[in-house]
């Protein structure tokens, strides 16, 4: 596959980039060919090089391990989902974007669906679906390859871990906001580069895994590609995957863990407790990811 180098920022155009560190990869096609990048001015991250979006969306189609970490449990996850039927999606009434919509129903547009438990809520509510998706194997009523197919006039859209996947995120949102109805409303998550788990672990960070993520977002850099590509950002705010209950509860637990690893003579382990647990802490203070609204100008 050809591989482009990047020069500046893919965000703000800045050629005060500098690289991080090498990232060194578990994936044997990849290992260390890449370089885990910043900008200076806006402060996003990036991976030195990357393919054209052609040849990123066909490793995508054919569910590449280049892209998709082909782990037991994603395996599993896949195998599940074509053998159950759209029935059988369980949906996420309580998912956070439902806390910022007002209006009951109307139409909705979803990039990278995935496993369409989001999709199939939005369905059960009696929305109008779409969703734009590269994966041969998610065939679903009105999910499309293609953004041309997409109809336009939508109320809402999500995107939810996905820009970080694209080659080009602004020129995604600059198509996007064409289907979006005036005053429409998208929602984005994405690795948030200024993280304290992406200050301290670098390369070592889990969302740093080239090929499947090209990019990691600041406010900055995310203030900058939502107005390039026309929309009025209205919430901007970091969040954690850890959840504090389950912290307390392990933390509860880490005297009895310390204790069998001492007699075990395991003291690496010791170390690695502690630095799991004082990330974690880190991370509910400054979450490692972003979610944002925003209203289309
Ligand atoms: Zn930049």
């Amino acid at each position: 596959m050809k591989l482009e180098n990047l020069n500046q920022c893919p965000i703000c155009n800045s050629i005060k980039i500098f690289k991080v560190n090498n990232i060194k990869s578990k994936i044997k096609d990849v290992k260390d060919a890449f370089d885990l990048m910043k900008c200076q001015d806006c402060l996003h991250r990036f991976i030195s090089k990357i393919p054209n979006q052609i040849e990123l969306n066909k490793l995508y189609e054919i569910d590449s391990p280049l892209v998709f970490g082909g782990t037991n449990y994603e395996l599993n996850q896949k195998k599940n989902f074509i053998k159950n039927n759209f029935e059988n999606i369980e949906p996420q009434f309580n998912h956070w974007i439902f806390d910022y919509i007002d209006q009951n129903q109307g139409s909705y547009l979803e990039l990278g669906p995935g496993l369409c438990r989001l999709y199939k809520t939005f369905y059960l509510k009696g929305w109008k679906c779409q969703g734009l998706e590269q994966r041969s194997f998610i065939k679903i009523n009105g999910i499309k390859k293609d953004i041309k197919d997409i109809e336009n006039n939508n109320d809402v859209v999500a995107a939810i871990d996905v820009l970080e996947h694209l080659v080009d995120p602004i020129e995604m949102l600059k198509k996007i906001n064409s289907k979006i109805k005036k005053g429409g409303k998208i929602f984005l998550t994405y690795p948030h580069s200024e993280s304290f788990k992406s200050k301290i672990l670098k390369d070592r960070w889990s969302m740093v895994s080239p090929l499947a993520h090209i990019h990691y977002f600041s406010k900055k850099s995310t203030k900058i590609m939502l107005e390039k590509a026309g929309y009025k950002i209205l919430v901007i705010k970091d969040y954690s995957f850890v959840e504090l209950r389950r912290l307390i509860r392990n933390s509860i637990k880490l005297p009895i863990f310390i204790l069998k690893d001492i007699l075990k003579l395991n003291f690496k382990n010791i170390y690695y407790r502690f630095i799991e647990l004082f990330l974690n802490i880190l991370d509910l203070i400054n979450g490692d990811q972003l979610k944002v609204i925003a209203k289309k100008k």
